[in-house]
């Protein structure tokens, strides 16, 4: 039986690596069927091993906002490359990004540079328990802040509940010091607080949420959170690892004029490669060694390719009309796709800020969490594979973030607009 390239490497890699993947949902357990494997990219195109071309909205999960292999972020590692590849020493332009980032973020004074998010979100609430001297956090049901073993933690029932562990091997005597509160309802914040006067170190959010599918925050969300925090001597961490530079040149708290006592930022910064970083208040971030005693570490921290792929494409970015170009993308397709829902006869809505997005499929309304995991995964499951055969390759789950990048055009758009529109009058049984 032939089989094709994609499934024969799948099978292979299943030998040597779990599941035949390095991050799971890579697997496409929620969607079925084997992964492609892709060969290449370019621009907001991708191809597989067997050649055939997609319109990306993966965009490897957030980094590639400038699109697949950008001559001008290629050309900046190609230049950084040459002088050599790491010397776990300071280097000239690493001192330039910390500027770029504190520039274009002002709640950032300063800043510290990791490989990932994960380590990122990590050092921060070591950071926010050092400063604090307490104990416990607040994270958010169906926000997702990397592996990090005190935020593996889903929700317990309703408000206030102790976390518990949402991965074997995290011990349940640090996940039950991280609380669980539901997005878009203070109250449940509140309850927290008040649950554990005085005992609380930080609260962590997603400001705009990607990893439950998009979720924007409502009208006043953010800044109650800001009040609530101060009202209890709590830090806020803006988890911007997926919202910095991506819904806004100064992120999610630039556009929701909320400020953070500390932020994170990953993906979009890096420019494709592995960098990510964490900052805000000096007081608080001269608690980091070697100024003070909370340890951070890293062999490749601020690595110098990382570092010239992403501060070029920060350089790129800064360039006038880039996010209202995105913004104009995004509405476009964002327009095009509550048509043809509307049309289809599917229930469904589209939620969206800036150049993130994500279809909710049997669902009018997504909130939070338990919105979200209302959504009909079997529907998902087909528009997914009826995209794919479209030639649009989408977030293989439903509770991901599809992402647009300044290498998409009006023409891609109509082109995504026109398959939605036969695969979902198909599911709608027209
Ligand atoms: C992706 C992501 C992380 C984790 O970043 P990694 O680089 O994958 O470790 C953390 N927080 C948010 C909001 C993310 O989207």
């Amino acid at each position: 039986m032939a089989s094709s390239l994609s499934a024969q490497l799948f099978h292979r890699a299943q030998r040597s690596i779990p599941g035949g993947v390095n991050s799971p949902v890579r697997a496409w357990k929620a969607v079925g069927g084997e992964p492609r494997f892709i060969q290449r990219g370019k621009g907001c195109f991708v191809w597989d091993v067997e050649g055939r071309s997609y319109i990306d909205y993966v965009g490897s999960w957030g980094p590639l906002i400038l699109g697949h292999a950008s001559p001008e972020v290629l050309r900046a590692i190609n230049d950084a490359m040459r002088d050599g590849t790491s010397f776990g020493a300071p280097t000239p332009r690493e001192v330039e990004f910390a500027e770029k980032l504190c520039s274009a973020l002002p709640s950032v004074e300063m800043v510290r540079l990791t490989s990932s998010g994960t380590e990122a979100t990590m050092a921060l609430l070591r950071l926010a328990r050092a400063f604090t001297g307490r104990s416990r956090i607040v994270k958010f049901d169906g926000c997702y802040h990397g592996h990090v073993d005190s935020l593996l933690v889903a929700a317990g029932s309703g408000a206030a509940t102790l976390g518990v562990p949402d991965s074997a091997g995290v011990l349940p005597a640090v996940a039950e010091t991280t609380l669980v509160a539901t997005f878009n309802d203070i109250e449940s914040v509140e309850a927290c607080f008040d649950r554990f006067p005085g005992e609380i170190a930080a609260v962590i959010v997603e400001p705009v949420v990607g990893n439950m599918g998009v979720i924007p925050p409502d009208e006043n969300f953010l800044s109650e959170l800001r009040k609530c925090c101060e009202e209890n001597g709590a830090l806020l961490v803006f988890d911007e690892v997926m919202t910095g530079f991506r819904v806004a040149w100064g992120g999610a708290q630039q556009r929701y004029g909320v400020v953070p006592d500390l932020t994170s930022l990953g993906k979009v910064v890096g420019g494709g490669l592995p960098l990510a970083a964490f900052g805000g208040r000096r007081d608080i971030m001269e608690l980091v060694a070697p100024v003070g005693s909370v340890y951070h570490a890293g062999t490749l921290s601020g690595n110098p390719l990382a570092v010239a792929a992403g501060l070029r494409t920060l350089e790129v970015l800064e360039r006038p009309g880039t996010y209202e170009r995105l913004e104009e993308l995004g509405q476009r397709l964002e327009k095009g796709l509550w048509e043809v829902l509307a049309d289809s006869g599917v229930r469904g809505c589209v939620n969206r800020v800036g150049s993130m997005w994500t279809i909710f499929l049997g669902v009018s309304q997504v909130r939070n969490a338990r919105d979200a995991r209302a959504v009909d995964r079997d529907l998902f499951c087909r528009w997914f594979q009826g995209m794919l055969e479209e030639g649009i390759y989408l977030p293989p789950s439903p509770f991901e973030a599809a992402f647009l990048s300044l290498a998409h055009t009006e023409a891609e758009i109509d082109v995504t607009v026109g398959a939605a529109a036969r695969v979902l009058r198909r599911l709608g049984g027209g």
